[in-house]
């Protein structure tokens, strides 16, 4: 069924009509106006601090902590145009939960990826009968196209070029193969599994022709995103709107070496000592990771460039106004904070925050919001965006903030809160393949508090808090007694165990903690 904003006179005409005609009254603005092009580009692992204009006289006041010293010159022309999200939060900030929950509108325990997918965790894959986001747009008359890291698909011998055998050799599989039965309405595909060496990637293409490349994986993929938006080869109907999902890797480890980024941008950082480069209150330069920075940030700056280039290929087809672009991460980069070496994963703000910025230009008027946006909020807030919110699956947990974008007022109430989720490997069958997830971790950020709670394995009892106060502490160097604050403790078990409850969460299930978390 064809379902675009305010279209109702075109849905008898279709067939007789190209479908970027179809246009109708926009009562707001009383404008013409037809269903918008969507582009969400995501790369895997930028924190939010890790854009320049924050440290900007505008922006700083909207964040806690300082603005990393990066150059991002397209962000920040970008930022002043665009709904600037301060306080958007990657709640499972790992690489395959926070996509499943990006692409469904689901937390993990309904998405189908609760963890990391690879080969060992087979049953830890999108779910394919859920309606995604993509799911949506196809079925409402988008062409959708995948491009970049996709980490979605359990691993399965499907190798198109050597039937029955796995697309690599390295065990646990990591990499995989989509085929087109698990796409999702995405008809134009040019994408992998996971794969990290950033300068010889590969990527099947639509008819799962594979392609080695040896360049930049983000320079590659923008070329192949500037391709589809000229329509080059036909790669899309001219006369449909079109969603478009970029995924690059980097900013991701590797970041060692100028086999990681481009020589220019590594050239604007090379000469700055860790301490220079690593300029946060809880950054360990000591660490042997902080020879990592330069590369780091050389990696920021060219995933900068390369979305400077795809603004640019909209301007000049004239699509910039009637398309939604959206820049954002999967999650942050602890980058020696904490004096830990998982850059994600953790309840801290360099892992757990990252980039929210949406812009379109004929709806939206540039500003910054403090909303507490969640993965799941943002499948069904672009449908909103997008006209199709009579379209938002009855299963999605997440809120449609729309209006609230559109106007700054909303029908649904504005989150206090979001939820922090960690889930580790559960059992093993007698194949050592991992058959459930442990929920290890549950937690709440509000605007001022960090709160996660770890249980032990066996005993499913209290092994770990994490209580931060980040009004007074941004960098989260003193974790707190749990009875610092008894009043606010109180406050943020019960926002806990109702949003544990609202997503039907195992540890809603199991009352998990039931001595201090109220489920009811
Ligand atoms: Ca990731």
């Amino acid at each position: 069924m064809l379902h675009f904003r305010r279209t109702i006179s075109c849905v008898g005409m279709i067939g007789l009509i190209p479908l970027a005609s179809c246009v109708g009254k926009d009562p707001n603005t009383n404008n013409e106006q037809s269903a918008p092009n969507v582009i969400y580009v995501f790369p895997d692992q930028m924190r939010n601090s890790a854009m320049e204009f924050w440290s900007s006289e505008k922006y700083a006041s909207h964040i806690r902590y300082k603005g990393d010293p990066v150059i991002t010159p397209n962000l920040n022309k970008f930022a002043d145009e665009a709904v600037v999200f301060s306080s958007a939060y990657s709640n499972t900030p790992l690489s395959s939960p926070h996509r499943g929950s990006l692409l469904t509108g689901m937390y993990p325990n309904k998405s189908g990826v609760p963890l990391n997918v690879n080969s060992t965790r087979p049953f830890n894959s999108l779910r394919d009968d859920a309606t995604t986001i993509s799911d949506v747009y196809s079925q409402n008359g988008y062409n959708c196209a995948y491009i970049g890291k996709y980490h979605l698909d359990a691993p399965t011998p499907n190798d198109p070029d050597k039937p029955g055998h796995y697309v690599e050799e390295r065990n646990p599989v990591w990499d995989a193969y989509t085929p087109p039965g698990k796409r999702h309405g995405f008809d134009f595909w040019y994408s992998y599994g996971t794969f990290d060496v950033h300068k010889r990637p590969h990527y099947w293409d639509t008819e799962g022709k594979r392609h080695e490349i040896r360049e930049w994986s983000p320079k590659h993929e923008m070329d192949i995103a500037i391709d589809f938006l000229n329509n080059r080869n036909g790669q899309r109907d001219s006369a449909k709107p079109f969603f478009m999902m970029i995924s690059m890797n980097p900013p991701h480890h590797p970041y060692s070496s100028l086999d990681d980024c481009m020589e220019e941008d590594y050239n604007l950082y090379k000469n700055k000592t860790p301490g220079e480069l690593l300029i946060r209150d809880n950054a360990d330069t000591t660490m042997a990771k902080a020879a990592s920075a330069p590369y780091y940030f050389a990696q920021v700056t060219g995933v900068d460039r390369e979305f400077g280039r795809l603004l640019k290929a909209l301007d000049s087809l004239g699509l910039a106004d009637n398309t939604i672009v959206v820049f954002a991460s999967d999650h942050g980069e602890t980058l020696c904070s904490q004096g830990i070496d998982d850059p994600k994963n953790s309840p801290y703000a360099e892992s757990t925050d990252i980039p929210f910025l949406v812009r379109y230009p004929d709806r939206l008027k540039p500003k910054v919001v403090d909303l507490i946006l969640s993965t799941p909020d943002i499948m069904p807030t672009l449908l909103g965006l997008s006209g199709l919110e009579d379209q938002i699956p009855g299963e999605v947990q997440g809120s449609n903030f729309a209006d609230y974008l559109l106007t700054g007022k909303s029908e649904v109430s504005l989150p206090q809160s979001a939820l922090y989720i960690r889930n580790m490997d559960g059992e093993k069958d007698e194949n050592g393949k991992v058959i459930t997830y442990f929920p290890e971790t549950r937690g709440v950020k509000t605007e001022r508090f960090t709160l996660a709670l770890t249980i032990n394995k066996e005993t499913k009892e209290l092994k770990k808090t994490y209580f931060f106060d980040n009004r007074t502490d941004p960098y989260q160097l003193n974790n707190l007694p749990p009875d610092s604050y008894p009043a606010e403790m109180k406050m943020l078990l019960t926002e806990l165990g109702q949003k544990l409850k609202n997503i039907d969460d195992p540890w809603f299930n199991e009352k998990i903690l039931a001595d201090m978390i109220p489920y009811n």
